[in-house]
């Protein structure tokens, strides 16, 4: 049985000596199973790349697609899935922070067990700044109140699949991709691993505090369409108050004449509503900014360089 490891890496100089050590030790535990490791270099600027390539000439299991400049990690997941052609398809992070140890397990549940896919979930946040955990706990819990889809928390891209799995992953070849909730989507049976948070073996994360939010902000509009609901809502309300406020002033104006009054509040009430239109347009701006890029049917990734004789950077459409 074949299984291809996908490992998104960018700039990961430091690490990747650890990882693939740590993988090698893995790879002789399970003798039953026919490796490929395919490291997907995303546009590192330091020397991942000739690092995988000097791998890959002492290992003949290591492949590689190397692409044109960074196009980020969703990116070069699923460069890694369109070129996986193995039974069994696992998607790892390059820092260690998904234990290659946990594959023996995950292993056997699909080809025992008989699930489709085994996804996995730190338990805790240890070693991470806790605003940060602050601001993911609360993403997670927002994004289950207003999508369909279940995205659990703590889950990592960490997962194995099999072959009917990754196909309905490549189903879907949209352009914002948010891997978590597509795992989530595409159904099957998936079966969870847990695991304590471990702290990356080198180098340090490539997400900052502002691509996360960002990152956020791409699931949360790839994956429901509850801000433009909530933006409608509130223009129902705003036309219930006004017209109470009508009523209320038609009244007052019969009862006591001289209405000419109240021209702060009335200012502060422009201002609000300006507010609110700007925020309802900027909602639906974002949405519609999201089309406009998947309307655009650029490519997801350009592949600049690879050693998987073959299937060479050709995508199939
Ligand atoms: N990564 C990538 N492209 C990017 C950012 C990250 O391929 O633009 C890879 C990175 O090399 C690593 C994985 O994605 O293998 C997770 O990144 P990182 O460890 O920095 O994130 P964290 O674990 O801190 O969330
Ligand atoms: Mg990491």
């Amino acid at each position: 049985m074949k299984l291809t490891a996908i490992i998104p890496c960018y700039n990961e100089e430091s690490a990747l000596r650890y990882f693939y050590e740590e993988m090698e030790r893995v790879m002789r535990s399970m003798p039953q199973v026919d490796f490929e490791l395919l490291f997907v270099n995303d546009g590192s600027k330091d020397n991942t790349l000739e690092q995988i390539k000097a791998l890959s000439v002492r290992d003949e299991r290591v492949k590689y697609i190397s692409f044109s400049r960074n196009f980020g990690k969703e990116a070069a997941i699923y460069a890694g899935l369109e070129h996986s052609d193995g039974d069994l398809t696992a998607i790892m992070d390059a820092d260690l922070q998904d234990p290659p140890s946990l594959l023996p397990r995950m292993y056997q549940a699909i080809v025992e067990e008989g699930y489709d896919s085994v996804a996995t979930r730190r338990v805790n946040r240890k070693g991470e700044p806790p605003i940060r955990s602050f601001f993911a706990r609360n993403f997670y819990r927002l994004m289950n109140r207003i999508s369909k889809t279940d995205i659990v928390d703590g889950a990592r891209d960490y997962r194995l699949m099999n072959r009917a799995f990754v196909n309905a992953l490549l189903e879907m070849g949209e352009y914002n991709r948010f891997s978590k909730g597509l795992f989530g989507w595409v159904g099957f049976e998936t079966k969870w691993l847990e695991f304590e948070n471990v702290e990356r073996v080198a180098g340090e994360t490539k997400w900052s505090f502002w691509k996360l939010f960002l990152y956020s902000i791409d699931g949360i509009v790839a994956f429901s369409t509850m801000p433009l609901s909530i933006a409608a809502f509130f223009g129902v309300m705003m036309c219930l108050v006004a017209a109470g406020a009508i009523l209320f002033i038609i009244i007052r104006q019969l009862l006591y004449g001289g209405s000419a009054f109240g021209w702060p509040s009335m200012v502060c009430i422009i201002m609000f509503l300006g507010g609110i239109q700007l925020l309802c347009m900027g909602i639906l701006g974002s949405y519609l900014a999201k089309t406009y890029l998947e309307v655009k049917k650029r490519p997801i990734y350009i592949c600049k360089e690879t050693n998987l004789s073959g299937r060479n950077g050709e995508r199939d459409e």
